[in-house]
């Protein structure tokens, strides 16, 4: 490496230990709730067996689903692969919970591209009778709480939080704090309105999960945090008892509900990758605290600065054109373990509206808890940078990430 490029890391690395010492607290507090709830449960190979089928007593994927619960603040909860994705997941609480004449607000804004999909698209929730108002950000991309307060005198049947920026240039992510004082003014105006929280993005960064502030149904996906790199798929939803139920029943039949769901294929990963998800959650978030650091130093525009409270894994940096930002998202693919020589382009993708451009290296189809980058082909060009199973790994891809943006001098 180039002796420049070290010193520059050097450098911000020294600015931003004490940022260091404070995530490996956190992770330090999530690692010992999982070994507690692990032993509490007593976790042995047998939990790590596959069922089929009907999948019937699967002591395992119960196991697991008490223990997400556990961990997540709720009453119960749903993990399973039969769940795809963190969309399938959150498109799950909404269609279960939500009938026609009910209301959703959503208080961040348009949520992530793919639920605003679900809310409007075609078979949405709109074209199924159900009302959607969107409560706008305030001016530093929080949560207008006087507005909330007032929506919530409506009495609206759900409420929708996410904690990630999203491909957002507006919204910031969401503290726990922040989701706490939501939900309480929400309950406290309208204690029946149901808030539903998206994790995506948002799993251990803090030490407490949204379901320890309130909310009611928390959900997320296993190929971001909570799947430590190592799940090769699923979804999760934690809960109150009677909506985990709900949503049991949508998913699969009601009458069904939670009691068939076949692990099918070895429990093992998905239970060592929640064991190891505080540490490499960590790990994540030390890329993203490094790269916003070195990046601003270098004259760019980052979202969030390196010293603010995190709420989520995404680092978005601000490029000056469609050229720098393929080129950038280029650089990440080219220092993947895997596909590395593979060139990433705009392509439609499901669920989105604009052209995404992807550098997923990954040995996960999609998985954003790997190192992986990002962006909708819209401005302002933001890349979306997330991930990264090991800092070592993801200080190498700012590295070589600090030599192209000086040849754009
Ligand atoms: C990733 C993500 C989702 C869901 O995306 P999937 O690709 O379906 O898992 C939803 N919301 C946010 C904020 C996300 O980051």
């Amino acid at each position: 490496m180039n002796s420049n490029v070290e010193m520059i890391l050097k450098q911000n690395e020294e600015i931003i230990k004490e940022m260091f010492v404070s995530l490996n607290n956190i992770s330090y507090v999530n690692q010992k709730r999982v070994l507690d709830c692990f032993r509490e449960k007593r976790v042995s190979p047998s939990h790590f067996a596959p069922s089929t089928g009907y999948g019937y007593n699967d002591l395992g994927r119960e196991t697991l689903e008490y223990i997400f619960a556990e961990l997540f603040g709720a009453e119960d909860a749903l993990v399973r692969s039969q769940i795809i994705s963190g969309t399938h997941a959150l498109s799950s609480c909404l269609f279960a919970v939500l009938e026609k004449g009910h209301t959703l607000v959503s208080c961040i804004g348009p949520p992530y591209d793919t639920l605003l999909r679900v809310i409007t698209g075609r078979g949405g929730l709109i074209a199924r009778g159900i009302k959607y108002h969107e409560i706008s950000p305030d001016a530093d991309g929080g949560l207008n709480i006087q507005a909330i307060a007032e929506a919530a005198k409506n009495k609206p049947e759900m409420v929708l939080l996410q904690r990630s920026r999203g491909y957002s240039a507006v919204r910031r992510s969401l503290t726990i704090s922040e989701i706490e004082a939501a939900v309480k003014t929400i309950k406290e105006i309208s204690h029946n309105t149901i808030v539903l929280v998206d994790n995506c993005y948002g799993e251990f960064v803090e030490t407490r999960e949204p379901g320890h502030a309130g909310a009611d149904l928390t959900a997320g996906s296993l190929i971001k945090n909570p799947g430590g790199g190592l799940a090769a798929g699923g979804g999760y939803i934690a809960g109150k008892a009677d909506l985990i139920e709900k949503v049991a029943d949508h998913l699969v039949a009601p009458g069904l509900g939670k009691e068939i769901g076949p692990s099918l294929y070895d429990l093992r990963t998905v239970y060592q990758g929640l064991f190891l998800a505080p540490h490499v959650v960590a790990e994540a978030l030390k890329e993203s605290v490094l790269a916003a650091s070195v990046f601003e130093t270098m004259g760019m525009t980052v979202y969030p600065r390196w010293d603010v409270n995190r709420g989520d894994i995404v680092q978005a940096i601000e490029l000056r054109s469609k050229e720098e930002l393929i080129s950038f998202v280029e650089k990440v693919q080219e220092c993947s373990p895997v596909d590395s020589h593979v060139t990433p382009v705009f392509g439609e993708m499901p669920g989105y509206d604009d052209k995404i451009i992807m550098a997923a290296g990954t040995f996960v189809q999609g998985s954003s808890i790997e190192i992986s980058c990002d962006a909708p082909l819209r401005q302002p060009y933001l890349a979306f940078l997330q991930g990264g199973l090991s800092y070592q790994h993801s200080r190498y891809v700012i590295s070589e990430l600090v030599q192209l943006v000086n040849t754009w001098k």
